[in-house]
């Protein structure tokens, strides 16, 4: 494609790729293992710290470029899942941490020495509903003390720094229910077996998702992120990178499975010529190419607008939305264009389906999408 953005970067990220073939993932697939040694090339070749300021040893680059670096490893048949988070969660303390946290841990993170892959706030009484999480950090001296539960908190097993939010002033005492939350950096490395205990959950995809215990879990005051009570909004902020990011995941999965549709249709022969002369199987791969080229066009938008310092919440949903539903109608369509070939784990067609189908829950599912679009932008009455 010639009018591709950032076209060096994504050749970088084909060619990395390559080395990680599909017989890799299926592998670590099967067995539910962490990809450790894509996370550590894609760590070693920087672009995992391309959103991060020179000054701290990143590229300083703006996430259009992280969007490339994403859509690429989805489209090669790769998953960025296991390390997408170590680009944005460190939007949390650029914004919002003060110099001696940035100098502290920025390079650190940079260089990979450090991996901030952790992002926890969802619990498993409160599900979307974040005013509602009940992990509470008590401040007692130079310390908070964290008790709780958080669930689906993804690479906590692999993350030395983890960006935390907690309840420090119960919902019914605070001003409105978004106040009373902060933001904890905590480090994972001292808090496990000391307050931290983390539970694996097997998942219909390889995605180290896990579930998270605190029991008097001591976090140094040093360790909040701006100001306490004041933190839902921090968290806010990096949700709009990771809608748009993870929505640029969608788009190379849409890719892929047009790409590897389109080529086994061309070479599949049935009733002596092959299934793709047939409009019953060119139509769907022909939808599937244009939906996926609207939704990428609404992220690169929302990518422009969050590079610009713009407001850019509803477009990270409404991309985020789109380019979900565009990887899962492709993804359907794969399938389909691969009859009973498309079942076959060395195919890669049902690992990428099952993969593809969580971006419509995960980080935000589409009715909350729906709802803020209902709400926030046409003004229709709120249901809850
Ligand atoms: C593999 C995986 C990895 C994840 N990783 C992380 C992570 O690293 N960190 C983290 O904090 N979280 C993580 N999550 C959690 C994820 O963000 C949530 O699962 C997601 O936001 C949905 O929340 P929930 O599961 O609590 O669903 P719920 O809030 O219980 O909702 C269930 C369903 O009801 C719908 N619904 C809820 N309320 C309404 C309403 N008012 N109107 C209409 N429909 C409604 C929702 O759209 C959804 O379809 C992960 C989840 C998964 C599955």
């Amino acid at each position: 494609m010639s009018d591709e953005t950032f076209p060096e970067i994504r050749d970088s990220v084909r060619k990395l790729c390559e080395q990680f073939p599909g017989p890799y993932w299926q592998e670590l697939d099967a067995t539910r293992t962490y990809p450790a040694a894509f996370v550590k090339a894609l760590t070693d070749a920087g672009f995992l710290s391309i959103l991060i300021p020179e000054e701290y040893g990143g590229a300083g680059l703006g996430l259009g470029a992280a969007t490339a670096v994403l859509e690429e490893i989805h489209r090669s048949g790769s998953n960025g899942g296991a390390c997408h988070a170590q680009m944005y969660t460190m939007g949390t303390l650029l914004k919002h941490g003060n110099a001696e946290q940035k100098a502290k841990y920025l390079p650190k993170i940079a260089s990979g020495e450090l991996a901030l892959q952790a992002f926890g706030v969802t619990e498993p009484n409160s599900g979307t509903d974040t005013t509602r999480i009940r992990t509470f950090a008590r401040r007692e001296g130079d310390r908070y003390i964290v008790n709780g539960q958080k669930i689906w908190i993804s690479r906590a097993e692999y993350s030395d720094l983890m960006i935390l939010l907690v309840r420090t002033t119960p919902r019914e005492q605070a001003a409105k229910p978004s106040d009373g939350m902060s933001v904890l950096l905590v480090d994972m490395r001292a808090a496990r077996g000391n307050g931290l205990t983390i539970r694996p959950i097997r998942t219909m995809l390889n995605h180290a998702t896990t579930e998270l215990f605190f029991d008097n879990l001591e976090v140094p005051v040093e360790n909040l992120i701006g100001e306490q009570d004041k933190g839902f909004r921090y968290i806010l902020d990096g949700m709009n990178a990771e809608r748009i990011l993870i929505a640029s995941e969608s788009i190379g999965d849409g890719r892929f499975f047009i790409d590897r549709a389109t080529a086994y249709a061309k070479q599949r022969e049935v009733f002596g010529g092959p299934i793709g002369k047939n409009q019953g199987i060119q139509f769907p791969i022909a939808r599937a190419y244009v939906q996926v080229a609207a939704a990428a066009a609404m992220v690169d938008n929302a990518a422009a607008l969050f590079d610009a310092g713009k407001p850019c919440g509803t477009e990270a949903n409404m991309a985020k939305m789109l380019a979900s539903e565009a990887s899962w109608f492709a993804a359907d369509m794969c399938l389909q264009t691969h009859g009973g070939f498309g079942f076959a784990a060395e195919y890669d067609i049902e690992r990428k389906f099952r993969e593809a189908r969580l971006y419509q829950v995960a980080p935000i599912s589409t009715n909350l999408i729906l709802s803020h679009v209902a709400t926030h932008v046409l003004g229709l009455p709120k249901s809850f």
